[in-house]
């Protein structure tokens, strides 16, 4: 089942392996008019994306980043739609971001080392190229060295939060980056809340602190868990989001561009609020 609708998807600017422009390819062809642009702690991948998306004029790209941010014990991710991607700070602020990125996978390699499982740091940097290092670039690497056979599996034994060879990333908490993302313009929402603790206390900071979405419609969410989720993002006041977190990487969660079933009217929603914000141009 396919949405015409995707808020949340990867390129190679982080760690998914479809260049800006293929990922375009690929979601218009299954059908996708309206996505977002979403790669870790970065916006690199947008002037690239956009040149791709004018090829299209029924075709609408949404600048957007993932960031991660950190409560006791978890990680919160947060997606930001809609970015004054251009501004100064904020790009600063991601530079440091992404080289803080880059401090922490070098100590993970330096672990795995230790832990008898080496890869070679050319070969990590080669599969993040450009882009915003991370986990899932070390995983491919693990995969490649032989050590283990998938990139699941390299998450399961080494890369977890809680795994043998996991370091954490500079700390951010959600309310900055709810902050952080709406002083650029962007409409922040929750990414992916399932196994998240403790959730409706998060939810209400993050509503105060300005956030306008969760993620309801997500990869392998089954019917009740999305029932039990639009219900609490309609009680918090925040639309009820969607997006595939494409990456490209295969795997048992994986859906295509738009293989979610987000209906229409939150993404109505969204556009609205982001044309009242004179954030969508044109549109
Ligand atoms: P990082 O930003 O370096 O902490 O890496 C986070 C990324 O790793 C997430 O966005 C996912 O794409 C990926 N990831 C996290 N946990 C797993 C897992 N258990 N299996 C596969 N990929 C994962
Ligand atoms: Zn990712
Ligand atoms: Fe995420
Ligand atoms: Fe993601």
């Amino acid at each position: 089942m396919g949405s015409r609708a995707d808020f949340h998807t990867h390129s190679t600017f982080s760690d998914g392996v479809l260049t800006p422009t293929e990922l375009i390819e690929l979601a218009y062809r299954r059908g996708v008019r309206v996505m977002a642009l979403t790669d870790h702690d970065t916006t690199d991948g947008l002037p690239e994306a956009f040149a791709a998306a004018a090829r299209h004029p029924d075709f609408t790209l949404i600048p957007g980043i993932e960031m991660s941010t950190d409560v006791p014990g978890s990680e919160v991710h947060i997606l930001g739609h809609f970015i004054d991607w251009h501004e100064e700070g904020f790009q600063r602020r991601l530079v440091h971001l992404r080289d803080s990125r880059l401090g922490r996978a070098r100590k993970m390699v330096e672990k795995l080392a230790a832990l008898g499982k080496p890869v070679a740091w050319e070969r990590v940097e080669s599969f993040s190229g450009e882009g915003a290092i991370g986990r899932p670039h070390i995983a491919r690497a693990l995969v490649e060295a032989g050590h283990v056979a998938t990139v699941n599996e390299a998450f399961d034994l080494y890369l977890s939060r809680n795994g043998p060879a996991y370091v954490e990333r500079e700390r951010l908490t959600p309310v900055e980056v709810v902050e952080m993302l709406t002083a650029v313009g962007g409409l922040p929402t929750l990414a992916h809340p399932r196994e998240l603790n403790d959730l409706k206390n998060l939810l209400a900071q993050m509503k105060a602190a300005g956030m306008v979405g969760m993620e309801v419609y997500y990869q392998d969410y089954l019917p009740d868990q999305v029932e039990h989720l639009r219900a609490l993002a309609e009680r918090f006041g925040l639309i009820p989001m969607g997006g595939s977190d494409y990456h490209g990487l295969g795997g048992p969660q994986q859906r295509e561009p738009g293989d979610i079933p987000l209906p229409d009217e939150p993404v109505e929603r969204l556009l609205a609020l982001a044309r009242e914000r004179g954030a969508l141009q044109g549109v």
